[in-house]
This record gives structure tokens, sequence and C-alpha cells, in this order.
């Protein structure tokens, strides 16, 4: 017999975009996607009919399996080679328990394919995996089986059982090409990014896409009508606000510190007389249309709903976060009763019930951060709720204020009752009588403060009075309006590439802006990872900063200034961590928070096994050197000496003596070794069997030690006794180190491959080759290849492969010359094409599993291969847009990609630097790019630059200053104040 064996389960008018097929490895020879045949094992016919029917009608695949032998003629989109996890100890290399439920590899099948579970089907042969299926809310659940089987398929929860897949009949539409711009578009605009239908699968990236901030606190762009659920997650994030939780789990104790997800202050429910409080979903909702303008920072969301008996409301949401002043935001509501008259009830809230679960992988850690709020009446409309951090003892206060109005915004008269619809939740109900057609406008305007603000007597009061003597919405909105404008006047980057890439060099420059611009001497944050836009990373701080500081200091120096000073703060812990490894100086953590302590876990998880695998990646020191360098950059670009003298040497110094002393003397050829460390290349934490020993001699490291030890050295005798004195006393900086550093920056050891090609590290020649086709061709997606191997029980270590770019860092960083010049300087000759042959040998060895990655590979091709570099930078602007990473953009943007790709532009095609007191130009532009143009502030002095493939343009503003002296593709001119001088360019590609 074969078809349906019983459909219990009516399945509505619901449709689906992707199949997964799981198989459970017990019963898989007996109902295997792989029959034995003529001695082969091929695919049983009824699987192959299906997928060839199902990737002909453009439905997304995928097949979860223990088997890793699937035969070639078999192509599904993703196959996942994973045994779901059995219960009982983890594997003994953790050391740790797993943690996680066995519907890993079910969840990470639909999230590779980008779709919802609840879009998509599971056809599965066990009826442990038909449970898991039922309980991750996958939309429908088939089993295959016999007659035999059927019942416990079914009771599993399988919504119907057949015993073969040939005349199976699924409810599928294609979802194909929408996933890209999160199903939006730029429309026609550089500058909004449009959403025109309710797409719950998309619904997490554009809440990260759509998040408006103003670097003190951020808010994600969720549907103000829900709370966090399988679609929605709304977030709110305060710089700087972090809080430790421990989790017990299975007898280990695992302590993290997370960036705290704020109380929700955007919730707004709403029902039409006694209706259901509306929640958005695709059936309900007409018209729908969600604008995110980033000239302004305004989300503008309108829609139409009907509700259950017919009647239609007219919705549009206008959100912002004031720019103007940091600790406001506001949100406008209006309502139109197309069709009827009577009553709307609105409820206005500020939601502490809040947790983080942004992250799936940490779905089994603590995520309760918030204590129980205590709420204060302030007067009509308007509450005041502080809630309290767990263990930081932060505290936060939401002030928020809510008022009716009619369309010619006078006031609306009515009650406003206080009102607790759930524990934590708090605000007020309102009764509005509609009169169709006519607008009513629900206005929230709320004042976030915490006890790290400065000038406050508590956070409640400071909410309080900053919301007392706000404006109107209308009043905000305005000045909020003004302060964008101001900013993009600094930071406007015209390109007249239009289309997708227009869009995304001015959406990439929102969000930097919207994760740093409150960056003052007064405000105790770094740069994290993920933006304020999710929990991605925990919200900690990396070496990102190196990426983004570039953008900033050209256009407002004292932001970076600011955001060092998260560093310098943190100097007495880095001390402490080099301490506490018998080393002197400074060792600055991989991961930071809070306090600036290590903050690194020390495992992963790995959604293919659901299992943890180690995490070595604590032994990236290098992200000193990242602090060592923007301290240098600054500098240069602001001859800013009383910062050196007071925070920058110190760091140059105490980090340059920890990397002095990591460099061991080998008497053999007179080199000095570092050992035991890891490069940016996060798939190397060790030798072929070794993982977590570190490397020899990552070049990238030597190579910026050397630079280092050359500039803190450069940096003492600038500073020397009248303005250091002090400061080398206190830090008692002796002679014999001085000494010591002078001998290290010319004999570090660098490994070189054939050809000039400058090794990764000592023992990458050993190393085989990897099979790219073979994975690609497996897997698809490959960027996480230390997942897919740690799956199949091999390891990245084992490869010529990297993550991202490593030794081609040097080249992101330094120009050949001086390249060239440091290498020199240790001994070493760096041939003219070595650079071509090292860029090359890289370039078809990365998995470009970061999003860093195009950013640096675009870099090092722009004067070697410029149409290349603009294919890597089309990809490293569209990072977050696509959502290249698959599924990570909903935790958060990937700040330093976003700002990285726009000073591709800025920089790297006009050649900008820095030196010598000069501006340097040396313009390389893809014919891809009509034209750059931007302004910069260097050293006080505004400069307006314009670069097209036959000129460049440099413009100096009107003013008292000196000229300046510019240096363009080798000849040195002077730029007067007032003066526009044209610098005819040679197509380099006529
Ligand atoms: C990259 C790191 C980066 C981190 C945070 C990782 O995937 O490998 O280089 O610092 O993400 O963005």
């Amino acid at each position: 017999m074969s078809g349906v064996l019983e459909q219990p389960v009516a399945h509505g008018e619901s449709t689906y975009g992707a199949v997964v097929l799981a198989l459970d490895p017990t019963v898989e020879d007996k109902h295997s996607l792989l029959a034995d045949a003529d001695g082969r094992r091929r695919p049983r016919a009824d699987v192959t009919a299906l997928f060839e029917r199902l990737r002909a009608d453009g439905i997304l695949t995928a097949v979860v399996t223990s088997r890793t032998d699937l035969p070639a003629e078999f192509v599904a989109d993703v196959v996942v080679a994973a045994d779901p996890p059995e219960d009982g100890p983890d594997e003994a290399s953790t050391g740790r328990p797993h943690r996680h439920p066995p519907s890993a590899s079910l969840v990470l099948a639909a999230r590779e394919l980008d779709v919802e579970p609840e879009h998509a089907v599971v056809v599965s042969d066990s009826h442990r995996l038909v449970r898991t299926a039922v309980d991750d809310g996958f939309g429908l659940v088939v089993g295959l089986g016999d007659a035999d089987r059927r019942g416990p398929l079914l009771a599993a929860g399988a919504h119907f059982v057949v015993d073969d897949l040939t005349a199976l009949d699924l409810p599928l539409a294609s979802v194909s090409g929408t996933a890209a711009w999160a199903g939006g578009s730029g429309g026609d605009s550089p500058w909004n990014l449009v959403h025109t239908s309710f797409e719950p699968r998309h619904e997490g990236l554009r809440e990260s896409l759509c998040t408006l901030g103003n670097g003190y606190m951020a808010t994600r762009g969720a549907a103000c009508e829900s709370r966090a659920d399988q679609t929605h997650y709304p977030g709110t994030y305060l710089a700087g606000v972090y809080n430790r939780l421990r989790t017990d789990v299975d007898g280990f104790t695992v302590e993290d510190e997370h960036m705290v997800n704020a109380p929700n202050w955007t919730l707004l429910q709403y029902r039409v007389g006694d209706g259901y409080w509306f929640r958005p979903t695709r059936e309900n909702t007409l018209d729908y249309r969600q604008d995110l303008d980033v000239r302004t920072g305004v989300l503008t969301r309108t829609f139409r709903f009907r509700d259950d008996t017919g009647r239609t409301t007219r919705v549009s949401t206008r959100r912002f976060v004031s720019q103007e002043q940091r600790h406001l935001a506001g949100q406008e509501t209006v309502f139109v009763a197309e069709d009827w008259s009577g009553t709307l009830t609105v409820r206005s809230l500020v939601d502490t019930d809040v947790a983080n679960r942004n992250v799936r992988e940490y779905a089994a850690l603590a995520d309760r951060h918030l204590g129980a709020p205590t709420v204060e009446e302030l007067g009509p409309g308007t509450v005041l709720v502080d809630t309290v951090t767990s263990q930081s003892q932060v505290h936060v206060a939401v002030a928020m204020r809510t008022r009716v109005l009619d369309d010619d915004l006078t006031h609306r008269s009515g009650t406003m009752t206080p009102v607790v619809p759930a524990p934590g939740v708090t605000g007020h109900e309102l009764r509005i009588s509609m009169e169709a057609g006519a607008p009513v406008r629900v206005e929230k305007v709320v004042a976030l403060a915490t006890s790290r603000d400065r000038a406050i007597s508590t956070p409640g009061l400071a909410a309080a009075g900053v919301l007392a003597r706000a404006g109107t919405f209308e009043e905000l909105l305005a000045e909020h309006v003004s302060a964008w404008q101001a900013l993009w006047a600094a930071f406007t980057v015209a390109t007249g590439t239009g289309g997708p890439e227009g869009l995304a060099v001015n959406l990439n420059t929102f969000h930097v802006l919207q994760s740093v611009a409150a960056a003052g001497p007064d405000l105790d944050a770094g740069v994290p990872a993920r933006g304020l836009h999710g929990e991605g990373y925990r919200g900690h701080i990396f070496w990102d900063e190196m990426f983004v500081y570039p953008m900033l200091t050209l256009r407002r120096p004292e932001w970076t200034r600011s955001l060092l000073a998260y560093r310098y703060r943190r100097l007495g812990q880095a001390r402490a961590a080099a301490r506490a490894v018998g080393r002197p100086g400074a060792m600055f953590p991989w991961q930071s928070g809070s306090d600036g302590r290590e903050e690194t876990p020390s495992v992963l998880f790995n959604p293919r096994t659901g299992r943890w695998m180690p995490d070595n990646s604590r032994l990236q020191h290098h992200v000193g050197l990242a602090v060592a360098h923007a301290v240098w950059q600054y500098y240069q670009a602001t001859e800013d000496t009383r910062f050196l003298v007071e925070q920058g040497a110190e760091l140059m110094v105490e980090i340059a003596r920890f990397f002095a002393d990591l460099a061991v003397h080998d008497p053999e050829d007179d080199r000095y070794d570092i050992v035991g460390v890891m490069g940016p290349d996060e798939f190397h934490d060790g030798y072929p069997g070794a993982p977590g020993s570190g490397l020899r001699n990552n070049a990238y490291t030597n190579i910026m030690t050397a630079w280092l030890l050359t500039r803190a050295l450069e940096t003492v005798d600038r500073l020397g006794k009248d303005y250091g004195g002090p400061l080398w006393q206190r830090l008692d900086l002796r002679e014999d180190e001085l000494l010591a550093w002078k001998r290290i920056r010319t004999r570090l050891r660098v490994p070189f491959l054939a050809d000039g090609v400058i090794a990764q590290f000592e023992g990458y020649d050993q190393l085989p080759e990897f099979s790219w086709e073979d994975y690609r061709a497996r897997y698809g997606n490959i960027g996480r290849l230390d997942l897919i191997l740690n799956a199949e029980g091999h390891s990245t270590n084992d490869y010529r492969l990297s993550k991202q770019a490593d030794v081609l860092m040097l080249l992101y960083l330094f120009s050949d010359g001086e390249l060239r010049e440091l290498l020199g300087q240790l001994g070493y000759v760096f041939p003219d094409d070595a650079v071509r042959s090292t860029v090359a040998f890289y370039r078809t060895r990365s998995a470009h599993g970061s999003t860093l990655s195009n950013v640096v590979h675009s870099w090092v091709e722009a004067r070697l291969d410029r149409r290349g570099s603009w294919s890597f930078l089309t990809r490293a602007l569209s990072s977050d847009l696509v959502d290249a990473q698959g599924d990570t953009t909903r935790e958060g943007i990937h700040l330093a990609a976003m700002a990285g790709s726009v000073d591709i532009l800025t920089r790297c095609y006009t050649g900008l630097e820095i030196r010598e007191d000069m501006l340097w130009f040396h313009p390389a532009i893809p014919p891809e790019v009509p034209e750059v143009t931007f302004s910069i502030h260097y050293r006080d002095q505004p400069v307006q630059i314009e670069l097209t493939p036959a000129a460049l343009r440099l413009y100096l503003g009107p003013g008292p200053a000196r000229p300046l002296r510019v240096w363009v593709n080798g000849e040195v001119h002077e730029l007067a104040a007032g003066q526009l001088r044209v610098f005819p360019l040679e197509d380099a590609d006529a």
C-alpha cells in the first residue's frame, strides 16, 4: 500500500517554502534515503523524485542525516551531516555537558535555508525527530513509515503519515529570491530601506536593520504591538550596560556577561471594540509598508487591518530615538477607523518583563538580567518605571508620557487608566471613541536614564526630569531630524552608483553613527562588534574598532579619543591579565565587556552537532596590537599630543612591553620567536592534532610587533623628558627595555613560502590543501568551515584555509612601501612582485567566514584588480542587508564591515593617507564607481574631496588657516583656504 495513512489535523491555508527531510540514524537503513542498488548506495527513487520536483518548483530543500557519504547525484540546498545528540554526557574533549535540545539539526537546517521553522515542512521517519519538529514549531510535520510505525509517529505529533514520498502533495510556494534585502528593497531612494509586506520569517533581520539609536541607546525595529515571540524580538540596549549571570548545567557553572536587554518602551497594544488585541500576521494585515528613512532616522510603518467582524482600521506609526537629546525617544501611532465608529482601546506600555533571548545558541544560558520594577504614577498619562540589573546593579529608569491628540494636534480629553496587563508590564489604558474617517494620534514620549549617567541624583529623577522638560513629539522629532542633517553633512559619501550599493553606503554609515554618536568623555563605552542592535557576541568588544575608527577620526576625532578611553580605563585589568600569565605590560582581552576582564567563552556551540566545541579564540592577543595601532593612527590624524601624554603613550608602552616579552630569543640564528598565539584567522588555533596550542610566528603578529616596538620607541623619543618625563617615571621605563625593543624590532622571525609569499605562520607549508570545490558543492555556504569540519570529525587546523584575511591584514593596514620597509627593518627582502603573489596565494584560500574578510580583500585588490576589489566591496557593503553570514544579522549588525566598507570608498579608492604632515592621494577608482564625493576634517580644516575616473578635486574651506600640503600621485602641491584644485588623472584602464 502506498499513500497517506492518516491526516488527523487540518492545516488551514498555510503554504510552506522549504522541506527538511530528517532521517533517524537508527532506522536509516530501513527507510533509507540511500538504498543498495547494483552494489552501490543510491538515493531511493521516491526521495530523488520528490527532491527533483521540489527543486524544479523553487522550493528549498534540506536533508538532516548522519551520513556524510551522500552520492553526488543527490542534490539538496542544505545537508546537515549531524546526528541529533543522544542524551547523556558530552564528548570528553570539551569536558562540558551538552545543553542543547536534540532538535538542533532541524533548526539549523531551517536557519541555513533562511526560513522560519513555522514556514518549513519536516518529513521524518523517526518519532523522536517528529516530536522535536513539533516542539520546535515546524509548520507541518509529516511522518514517513509503514503501517507498523504509523501509531508511534502520530503519537509523536506527526500531522499525517505516508509510507512513500512519490505522491506526497504538500502546500508549497517558492520563496527563493526574497531572502536578499530582508525581502525589501531600496525603493527609488538611496536613503530608504523599504519593505512592502509583512514577512514573519524576515522580521528578525529587519528588526536589526531598522534599529534606531544614538550611541547612548538603541531600539530594534520591532513591531510595537508584539512582545518577544517566535517572530518578534523587541530589544533596547544601552551603551556599556552589562550584567553577569551564572548558569548551572549538569553540575557545571558557566558565568557570562551580556549587554542587557533593557525594558521595551515601544509596546503598544490595541483592539477594536471587544475584538482581539491586534498583532500583525500575514493574514490580517493589508497594504503593509515599512520605511526606514536613514536621512532623518525615522522608522515609519503603515498598514490596514481587518478584525473578525470585518471592521477595517488604518494604522501608521513613526518612531525615532533622539539624536539631539540622547535620553529621549518617541513613537506616534495614528489610527483611522475606515468603516466603523466605536471604541478603540489602546494600552501604552513599558515592558520590564524582558530577557536576553535574541541568540538561539545561548538558549541554555540564564537570561534574566532585570529585577522586578518599581512603578510610580508621575501624573496623568505619565509613569516612571525603575528596574535594576541583578549583578551589576545598574538602575535603568524609563519615564513615559502618553497623550491622545486629534488630527489637528489638539489634545483629546478622555480617561487614561493605569494598567498592569501582565507582571512587569505597566502603563496606561486609553478608551478612545472613534468616528469613521477621523484620525486619532497616540503619542508616546519616553526618557531613559541609568545609574551610569553623569550629573544625576537617581536615574528615576533624571528620567522624570528629562521627560518633564521634553517638548511634544513633533518638536522632538524636528530637532532630531536637524541633528541628523548635521551628521550627514559631515559623513555623507556620494558614489553615484545608485541601486543597492547607494543605499548600502548610506545604511552602513547610518548604523555606525547610531552605534557611536554619543561617544564623549562622560560615556564609558567601547565599540561593540554587533552595534547596539542585538545580543550577538553578548554585546562584547573585540578588535573590530580598528575598522571603525578611520571613518570617525577623519570627521569626529573627539569620538575616537573618547572610545579609546574605554581601553585606557581598562588598562589596569589588562595589566593584571598580563601579570596573571607572568608577563609585564598589558594584555588586552579578546572579548571585553564592562570592566575589561577576559570575557571570551571557552566553548562554542556547534548547531550542526548540537554539541559544544572548545573555543580558544582568547589566544588572539593581537587585539592589543589593534589598540596600539588605533592610538597611533588617531595621533597621526590629529597631532593630539595631549592625548598621547595623558593616555596614548601609556597604552603604547604597556602593550609594547607585553609583546616584547612574548618574543623569545633563539640564539641559533639570532631571531626572536613568538609562540602560542593566534592570528586574526580564527580557523587556526594550533597545529594538526594540537588544537588550542597556538601558532609559532604568526606573520601578522610578528610584523605588527615590529611595527609597535618601532612606534613605541618613536613615542618615547617624541615626548622625550619634557612631555613624558613623569610618565616614564611612573611606568618605571628603563633604558634596558628600550634597548631590547630596538633589538627585537629588527630580529623578529617572519616565515615565508615560495615566491616571497608571506606564510601565515611557521609550518603552514606543511599543511595539505583543502578541497574547496568539494565542500562548496556539498555545503553551499562554507563560511563556517570550523563547524562543518568539526561535525565531520575534522579540524580547520589541518588545512591551508582561513576564516578571514590574516597575512593580508598587513596590506590592509600598511601600504606596500611601509610593509616593505618593515620587512626590510627585519632583514627580509620583499620583492616588488611579492605583493601580487601574496595576495594571489591567499585569494583562493579564504572561506570569508567573517564579514571583515571581504573588507580586507577588497582593499588589497584595489591596486591589483580593480574590478575584483569592487566585487569584494559589494559583498562587504551588503553583508548585513543580505545577511551574508546566514541568519546572524538578526542578532545585531556587523559594525566593522559596515564602517570598513564605506571607508574603502573614501580612503582606499582615493589612496588617502595622512603622513609626514601631508595629505596623500593616490587614486585607484574601479570602473563601476562613477564618483566618490565626501568631506573630511584634517587637523581642524574642512577639506572636500571629489574623485572621478578623470580627476581629483580638492577644496579647502575658507578660513584663517595656513595652506595645506597635499601629495598627489608623486607631486607635492599647496592648497590654500578657499581654493579649489583640480588634478587630472590618467585612466588606468585606458
Ligand atoms: C571574527 C573576528 C571578529 C569577531 C567580532 C569573528 O567572526 O573572526 O575577527 O572580531 O567576529 O566581529
